[in-house]
């Protein structure tokens, strides 16, 4: 049997956590090249074009570092090349996600100043600005955002916390979090001014999990220069020296940079707003889906929900954790689960990634079948809603 299954199944299994996320075949195969040499020549053009590449998944012209670890490798690299022990930072307790980077922060020495949330929205641009504002000695050296909020379905607006910053007037670097949103919702480093962007390979970039991303801003790369925390694995400069000719300082991890150009080279050839327009459209579907089976969505502020997952509340006295497991059990679906203060209460559906109008579908049924199955309270309408809203607008 395959290592990845416990038990003989038919058919694909249907991944639809919000990340790791399904793999195009098409990456599967980039993947399956020989190892190359890391110093030789001919990497060193396939790391040029690939580190020029990416930067347009970015929308940044400046550097974009890539590392071999997951995105929690990406926050703290975010955090120890711009910071300093003792530095303020503001941060917005979106969720989950937002929780762990704080706890990070705390343990490297920062001082993160935490702006509550109810987990059901996203980030609040006026409360950053008045946060700031009462910070006259700028003592506060960056504000921290997770764009999309893997915990929760609710995506902050940059563009927005970006104008609460300089409404402030205030210097602090802007730090946002896009492991879950990067290629799947539309973001601009450079027009909304974040000084680093931090992302994943496993979500939106559709690649298996093992690469993470800062993208640096010039304001980022001078911070760099007088920050103290301690860093060398993490540490931009030897990895910008070493960029500028396609190498790294260290091993990179050769075949996830294949199948990061394959993936890219996939986004880029549907094109970027088709690909975020694509997510919205299967974003609202399921939406409809969720209102129709006649349950809450988590996110309770339309103007942020996310187009890369929807997080669903069970009814009172209901187990999210059961109805996974019976969907895992009878249709071989994974669901993502709830985190944190939201364990048991909701459940995640990821549309994000390698996805279409029937794989969306697949997954809506089996969510429908799954909430009869295990005797959750709904009307069996969702799938229909789903289906009238994707055939209206194919
Ligand atoms: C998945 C995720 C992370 C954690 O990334 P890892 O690759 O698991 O280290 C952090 N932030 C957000 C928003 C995420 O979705």
């Amino acid at each position: 049997m395959a290592y990845y299954q416990s038990k003989p199944a038919a058919g694909r299994h249907f991944l639809q956590i919000p990340g790791p996320t399904n793999v195009p075949d098409r990456v599967l195969r980039a993947m399956d090249n020989p190892t190359m040499d890391h110093r030789g020549p001919d990497f060193g053009k396939l790391g040029a074009s690939i580190l020029a590449k990416v930067k347009q998944v970015f929308k940044t012209q400046s550097h974009v570092i890539i590392y071999p670890a997951s995105g929690t490798g990406a926050w703290e690299a975010a955090l120890v090349n711009t910071l300093s022990p003792g530095d303020r930072v503001l941060m917005s307790e979106t969720g989950w996600f937002a929780s762990l980077w704080r706890e990070m922060a705390e343990r490297l020495q920062l001082r993160p100043e935490f702006l509550q949330g109810d987990w059901r929205s996203g980030a609040d641009p006026a409360a950053i600005e008045a946060y700031l504002r009462g910070d006259k000695g700028h003592e506060i050296k960056a504000v921290c955002v997770v764009h999309n909020e893997t915990s929760t379905g609710c995506t902050s607006r940059i563009d927005e916390v970006r104008k609460a910053i300089d409404a402030a007037g205030h210097p602090a670097l802007l730090l946002v979090d896009t492991i879950s949103s990067l290629g799947s919702i539309d973001y601009r480093h450079d027009e909304w001014g974040v000084d680093v962007t931090v992302a994943g390979s496993q979500k939106g970039l559709m690649l298996p999990p093992g690469l993470s991303f800062n993208a640096v801003s010039a304001k980022a790369l001078k911070a760099s220069e007088t920050a103290k925390l301690p860093r060398s694995f993490w540490d931009w400069k030897p990895m910008i020296a070493a960029n500028a000719t396609g190498f790294f300082p260290y091993t990179p991890a050769t075949n996830m940079l294949y199948a990061l150009d394959a993936a890219v080279d996939m986004l880029l050839e549907e094109g970027l707003d088709n690909v975020f327009h694509r997510h919205d459209r299967h974003a609202e579907a399921t939406r409809r889906a969720v209102r129709a089976w006649g349950l809450e969505i988590q996110c309770d502020e339309p103007r942020h929900y996310s187009s890369s997952l929807t997080a669903v509340r069970v009814p009172e006295g209901n187990s999210a954790n059961a109805l996974r497991a019976a969907i895992l059990e009878k249709f071989n679906m994974s669901l993502g689960n709830g985190l944190g203060q939201l364990n048991d209460r909701v459940f995640r559906i990821g549309h994000l990634g390698d996805f279409n109008d029937l794989a969306l579908m697949g997954t809506l049924s089996g969510v429908e079948m799954g909430l009869r199955v295990a005797g959750v309270p709904h009307r069996p309408e969702g799938v229909r809603a789903a289906m009238d809203y994707l055939a209206g607008n194919a």
